[in-house]
C-alpha cells in the first residue's frame, strides 16, 4: 500500500508558509534563550533536515516503508531529542516512531500468547498503535494506566503510581509497558509491581529507549526536560539485569526481520523488545 503526502489546498498558499516560518523562528529563538546553544542548534538542524526530507519525499524515489500505515517514501523524519537529534525516526503520515514500527511487526509476526486468549491486559501510557492490536480480540479487555490518564484518549483507564499499583495480585493475563520505565523514580520497584499483578504464566511486553553508546545506565539528577523528562539513560548492556523477577526473551530487529527489512523499515538495533514471563506463583 502506498500513501501520498500531498498537502491539502489550504496548506499551499504563501500566507500559510510565512506563518509556518514565523512560528518556527519563534520556536528556535525560544529554545536558544531557554535551553542554551546546544539545544537551540539541535532545533535549527532538525528544522532544516526535515525541510530537506520533505523535498526528498516529494521528488525522490521511495526507499523506506512504514509498516504501521503503509506510507512509502525517501526517508522518515528526524527527531529532535533536545541535546541531540536522531535521523530516520518519524513517519510523516501516522507519526509512528521506530518503536511503533518494531512493535507492529512483532505483533503481526509473533504476538504473545495472551493476545489470542480472553482476559485483561494492563496498558501503561496507552498508545493507539498497540491498542489497535488488542482490539482485534473482542475477549481481551484493555485497561489503560498512567500517572495522568487525561493525556490519553483511550479508555477505559485510571490514574495510578507504577511504584504502588492499586491492583490485586495475579489479576492480568498480559501487559504492555513501552517507554515508561525511563520516567519513573525506581524502575526496580516498578518491575516488581508489574510482576506482582500478572497471573502466573502471564506475559509482559517491555521496551525502553537505549543510549547505545553507554556501557552503564546513567541515573540523572531528576527529570531532564532536554530529553523528554527521562530520569535515566539506559545502557543496552545492563538493562536486562533489572528484569530479574521475570524469565525473558530479547526480541531484536535482527531476530525478527530480514536484513533488507531492517533497512526498508528503518529499525535500528536499539529497538529491542523484552517478552517477559512470570514463571512463579508469587
Ligand atoms: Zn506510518
Amino acid at each position: 500500500m502506498s500513501i501520498s503526502t500531498t498537502a491539502s489546498p489550504g496548506h499551499t498558499g504563501a500566507g500559510f508558509w510565512i506563518r509556518v516560518i514565523q512560528n518556527r523562528l519563534r520556536l528556535i529563538a525560544g529554545r536558544f534563550l531557554r535551553s542554551g546553544f546546544r539545544s537551540g542548534w539541535t532545533l535549527v538542524y532538525v528544522s532544516v533536515a526535515n525541510l530537506i526530507r520533505r523535498i526528498q519525499n516529494k521528488f525522490l524515489g521511495a526507499r523506506v516503508e512504514c509498516p504501521c500505515c503503509g506510507w512509502e517514501g525517501y526517508g522518515f523524519k528526524y527527531l529532535d531529542c533536545g541535546k541531540f537529534h536522531v535521523p530516520n525516526v518519524e513517519c510523516p503520515v501516522c507519526r509512528g516512531h521506530e518503536r511503533h514500527r518494531m512493535l507492529h511487526l512483532f505483533l503481526t509476526r509473533r504476538k504473545p500468547a495472551f493476545m489470542d486468549r480472553p482476559g485483561r491486559v494492563l496498558h501503561f501510557a496507552p498508545e493507539k498503535q498497540i491498542r489497535s492490536f488488542i482490539d482485534q480480540n473482542p475477549d481481551l479487555v484493555p485497561i489503560g494506566i498512567d500517572w495522568d490518564m487525561t493525556q490519553y484518549a483511550l479508555r477505559p483507564g485510571f490514574n495510578c503510581d507504577i511504584h504502588h499499583l492499586a491492583l490485586p495480585d495475579h489479576s492480568f493475563e498480559g501487559l504492555y509497558c513501552i517507554h515508561v520505565l525511563e520516567h519513573v523514580g525506581s524502575d526496580y520497584d516498578a518491575i516488581k509491581e508489574l510482576y506482582r499483578v500478572l497471573k502466573p504464566g502471564a506475559e509482559a511486553v517491555i521496551m525502553v529507549p537505549f543510549m547505545m553508546h553507554q556501557t552503564e545506565t546513567e541515573e540523572y539528577d531528576g527529570p531532564d526536560p532536554e530529553i523528554f523528562d527521562h530520569v535515566r539513560g539506559y545502557s543496552p548492556l545492563d538493562f536486562k539485569h533489572r528484569l530479574a523477577p521475570f524469565a525473558y526473551e530479547e526480541v531484536t530487529p535482527a531476530s525478527l526481520l530480514d536484513p533488507d527489512e531492517v533497512v526498508r523499515f528503518q529499525i535500528p538495533d536499539s529497538q529491542a523488545i523484552y517478552l517477559c514471563r512470570k514463571t512463579t506463583q508469587a
